[in-house]
């Protein structure tokens, strides 16, 4: 087997073990609503496996206890001051 082809299957497994998680970093829509008071979501954590969405102020809020111990931190907060 050539290097090149040694490197496309190490990406194309990179690859599939991305899609297998909870798509953490799937973009924040409209839709999703923060867990706490229902407002729209800008940050998602992945706790244990399952997903928390909150809105920038429960974030906030949240962060500095949640964070530490999240598996993953998708912040989105920074769109409101676009
Ligand atoms: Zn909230």
């Amino acid at each position: 087997m050539s290097d090149e082809e040694r490197e496309d299957e190490m990406s194309t497994i990179e690859q599939d073990r991305t899609t297998d998680t909870l798509a953490a970093d799937r973009p924040l829509s409209a839709l999703d609503r923060c867990d706490s008071c229902g407002a729209q979501a800008y940050v998602r954590a992945v706790l244990g496996g399952s997903e928390l969405l909150f809105c920038a102020h429960h974030a906030n809020k949240h962060e500095a206890k949640l964070k530490p111990i999240a598996e993953a931190w998708h912040d989105e907060s920074h769109k409101l001051n676009a």
